[in-house]
């Protein structure tokens, strides 16, 4: 099953990268299947969202950090227990079909790498299965 990791850099806490362009470059050549991107960490995700308004991820992070405030008292020691909860309510994994090497991405769709604590650097595993 082809399977390529991507490296993510984040800049600043919390922020959604669009690495659309990254996965449909990975997936180019190949034939048709279903494109798993998957986060491999515990304070980060991934979405398909809107490309168009970049306010629409200004207000998802602005809300999300209004469902889970970052000075809850929360008990997990190391103090980032909000940015674990946001990666859960957006998940680790995204689907796409791919046919004939294209993504099925909507007009106004596009593939968000969402950081909860950054900055790091970070991967993403592209997988194609069938
Ligand atoms: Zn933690």
């Amino acid at each position: 099953m082809p399977r390529w990791t991507l490296d993510v850099q984040s800049h600043v806490r919390e922020e959604m990268l669009d690495i659309t362009r990254q996965v449909e470059a990975l997936v180019r050549n190949a034939d048709s299947g279903i494109v798993t991107v998957f986060v491999p960490h515990t304070s980060a995700g991934v979405t398909i969202n809107e490309n168009a308004d970049v306010d629409v991820q200004r207000d998802m992070l602005a809300w999300l950090a209004k469902l889970v405030p970052n000075d809850a008292s929360f008990r997990h020691a190391e103090g980032n227990s909000d940015s674990h909860i946001k990666a859960t309510l957006v998940g680790a994994s995204a689907q796409v079909p791919l046919v004939d090497g294209r993504l099925l991405l909507g007009r106004w769709q596009a593939i968000y790498f969402c950081e909860f604590d950054g900055p790091r650097r970070r991967a993403v595993d592209v997988i194609l299965g069938s």
